[in-house]
């Protein structure tokens, strides 16, 4: 489906990724594997992967989008879906795919991903074989907070590691909520 490419460019993009048609499980719940694992067997250098966020929306006139979910009151939750989250997606000659995103759009349908970068990796700069979730992540966990950390304690620092590119596309997105006037 592809998108976000455009529609002049997904032949080209199709072409790079023609290898992937049927051999590659995507499975959900892990677009940081997804992801590294489309770099890693692409093995071309027009193949990126990219962690950032990404936002699920619906577009309310051409420009202006609210988020697919949203609360009545303020939301009270760091890691919620009414939030851009963490998210791994790959570059393909510089346009955004994001299989793991085509999987769920698939289930809603009308909506779509806002993505914002925080970090983009070529295939030399991955660690061979991969890395079982957000490199980000690992590195800052190396850092900060070696041991065992417990899973609500994970994707809430997973968050605060995001939150400059969450911020940023807040921030870049006219975000009109329903609530308003
Ligand atoms: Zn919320």
């Amino acid at each position: 489906m592809l998108p976000d490419v455009p529609a002049g460019e997904r032949a080209e993009v199709r072409k790079i990724l023609s290898w992937l048609d049927g051999k590659f499980p995507v499975c959900a719940g892990n677009c940081w594997m997804t992801a590294q694992a489309v770099v890693l067997m692409a093995k071309d250098s027009r193949v990126q992967y990219v962690e950032g966020v990404s936002w699920n929306v619906k577009q309310i006139e051409p420009g202006r989008y609210v988020p697919l979910f949203q609360h009545d009151s303020e939301c009270a939750s760091e890691v919620c879906v009414c939030r851009p989250l963490p998210h791994a997606w790959n570059l393909v000659g510089g346009h955004i795919v994001d299989l793991q995103g085509e999987f769920y759009n698939w289930r809603f349908p009308g909506t779509e991903y806002l993505h914002e970068p925080l970090k983009t990796y070529s295939l030399e700069d991955l660690p061979v074989g991969g890395v079982e979730g957000s490199i980000l992540q690992k590195v800052w966990m190396e850092e900060h907070h070696p041991g065992l950390v417990n899973p609500e304690d994970r994707a809430a620092i997973c968050q605060h590691i995001f939150k400059e590119a969450s911020d940023r596309l807040v921030a870049r997105e006219i975000v009109r909520r329903r609530y308003d006037g």
